[in-house]
């Protein structure tokens, strides 16, 4: 409520800000989670809370008119779609040279990822986090974030017999031909329900096409894991539909904090003032960062240090299809949780996973998403201009992750005698180098904040979420989030409360 005082004030409900909420409930203080999207709880007149991703909706789309598909063209025709504008479940945020995917709504990016939930390897920690000790992060902190967001692998004897993976097991018949190393991925999508799914005795949801908008069920999003947990002390309060815009310092070293309410048609309906103790940041890199940027350039903040803003990459992410065989169907089911990749890491910069391409019928066509060794870094800073926060990422700085892609996928089709799919992206366009699922970066651990996340400038002021990490995880990015989250959080609260 307007002129309230709160102990810790977290902005937004993903991964970085369900840690830090449970945490500091369990260690006694008393949170007021704030979330700029909806609160996903609530049935729809179909009796349902998320629609499907073969019929998006007004529930769709963060305040858009229209849809905007990450894979925008079928058989080479647009498949976008007219939608009322509502504060719909994912935001596709369009920047100069690049989309940028991001959930909205409490659970944040968990509400619409793949669940795809991957440790780096051991010896790739060093490029991704330099100053965190990796001793301490693998032996408690990545088993603390995997037993926290319950994270499991599919049962190899299910995955070899299944419909629904028709199309990975292709994925891994080419990989292997063409000597890549092929690797399951975990996740946190519940296996045995998904089992259950295909043997015909619940309610389908990865089997059903359910994803990108999210899963009704069977996907263990932040709602059903760290957040329930965290409500479950009592402790934990969260407004939807309250977007943070302005923290400044007050007296007694507490912030005052600035927050609207919104309407599902995105209008403010009411600015309300708090007074916290402690801000933990946690609105997501991109989230995060304008914040941060605009603070500082508009002297809400102004001793923040130059950092803030840079080191901002886009995990390198780059998508692409192939044509397969006749011979070589990827089936006509296919479940949207992906659960394997291939590793090409270490010789060409790329991980690629087999993503399915849940149309429904049968396509002839390998999907996948490429993450890469992509070296670029793009800054945000503020236009005055235009009172908005501007990214200088190019859409040429992909090009890196598509001689990456290549790597793998030349290969695989001068083996096979296969061709890129032309028809995903646009006309004739193979590469899906338009967006990113993965922000990461523009308040850098070590550079925009302390080797904690403390912006030390302002004592109380935290940032807790994937704007920390430099650009780059090797993989997916969310268990490094909530590992780092884990361990930042133990240490504010063992020192600083
Ligand atoms: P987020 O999860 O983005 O949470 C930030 C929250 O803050 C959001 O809910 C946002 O609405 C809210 N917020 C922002 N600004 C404000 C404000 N001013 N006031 C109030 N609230 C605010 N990663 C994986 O590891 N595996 C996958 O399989 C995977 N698949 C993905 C698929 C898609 C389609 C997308 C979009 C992402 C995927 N990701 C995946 C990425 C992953 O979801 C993100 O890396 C992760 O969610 C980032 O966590 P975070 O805590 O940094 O922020």
């Amino acid at each position: 409520a307007d002129g309230a005082q709160v102990a810790a004030l977290v902005i937004g409900t993903g991964y970085g800000g369900a840690v830090a909420a449970l945490r500091l409930a369990q260690a006694g203080v008393n949170v007021h989670m704030i979330e700029m999207g909806m609160a996903w709880d609530t049935p729809g007149s179909d009796g349902k809370i998320f629609c499907n991703t073969r019929e998006p909706d007004y529930r769709s789309y963060w305040l858009r008119t229209r849809t905007k598909a990450p894979l925008n063209y079928f058989l080479g025709f647009p498949i976008d779609r007219d939608i009322p504008r509502y504060t719909g479940i994912l935001d596709a945020e369009e920047f100069g040279g690049i989309t940028v995917y991001q959930g909205r709504g409490v659970g944040g990016g968990s509400l619409v990822n793949g669940g795809m939930a991957v440790t780096p390897k051991r010896e790739n920690f060093g490029a991704v986090l330099p100053s965190v000790n990796a001793d301490e992060m693998y032996s408690v902190y990545y088993p603390r974030a995997n037993a926290g967001l319950g994270v499991g692998t599919i049962d190899p004897a299910w995955f070899d017999t299944t419909a629904c993976y028709q199309y990975s097991r292709v994925g891994r018949k080419h990989a292997q031909r063409s000597g890549f190393p092929f690797v399951f991925v975990p996740d946190v999508y519940d296996w045995d329900y998904m089992k259950q799914e295909a043997a015909g005795t619940v309610t389908k949801s990865a089997l059903a096409g359910e994803i990108l908008y999210g899963n009704n069920h069977g996907k263990k999003s932040l709602q059903r894991t760290y957040l329930a947990q965290a409500t479950a002390t009592g402790r934990v309060a969260v407004s939807a539909l309250h977007r943070v815009t302005s923290v400044t310092p007050a007296a007694g070293g507490r912030y005052t904090v600035v927050i609207e309410q919104l309407a599902t048609n995105g209008d403010t309906t009411a600015t309300k003032t708090v007074t916290a103790e402690r801000v933990f940041f946690a609105a997501g890199s991109v989230g995060t960062s304008k914040l941060l940027v605009k603070l500082k350039a508009t002297g809400a903040l102004p001793a923040l240090n130059g950092e803030v803003g840079k080191g901002w990459g886009d995990n390198g992410n780059v998508m692409c299809g192939r044509a397969n065989h006749l011979w070589d169907p990827t089936g006509s089911l296919q479940s949207t949780i992906p659960c394997s990749g291939i590793d090409n890491w270490a010789a060409g910069g790329a991980f690629a996973e087999v993503a399915p391409l849940p149309t429904g019928i049968e396509t002839f066509a390998s999907f996948y998403l490429s993450i890469t060794r992509n070296p670029n870094r793009a800054q945000f800073t503020w236009n005055a201009a235009t009172g908005k926060v501007d990214l200088s990422w190019q859409t040429a700085w992909k090009q890196p992750s598509i001689d990456m892609a290549k790597t793998i996928f030349d290969k695989i089709n001068s083996k096979e005698g296969t061709i890129y799919r032309t028809d995903l992206f646009g006309i004739y366009k193979i590469w899906g180098d338009h967006l990113t699922y993965h922000p990461l970066g523009g308040a850098v651990l070590n550079k925009a904040t302390d080797n904690y996340g403390r912006l030390t400038a302002y004592p109380g002021l935290y940032v807790i979420d994937g704007s920390l990490i430099p650009g780059n995880t090797t993989v997916n990015p969310f268990v490094t989030i909530t590992a780092l989250a884990e361990r930042n959080i133990e240490r504010i609260i063992a020192t600083d409360l």
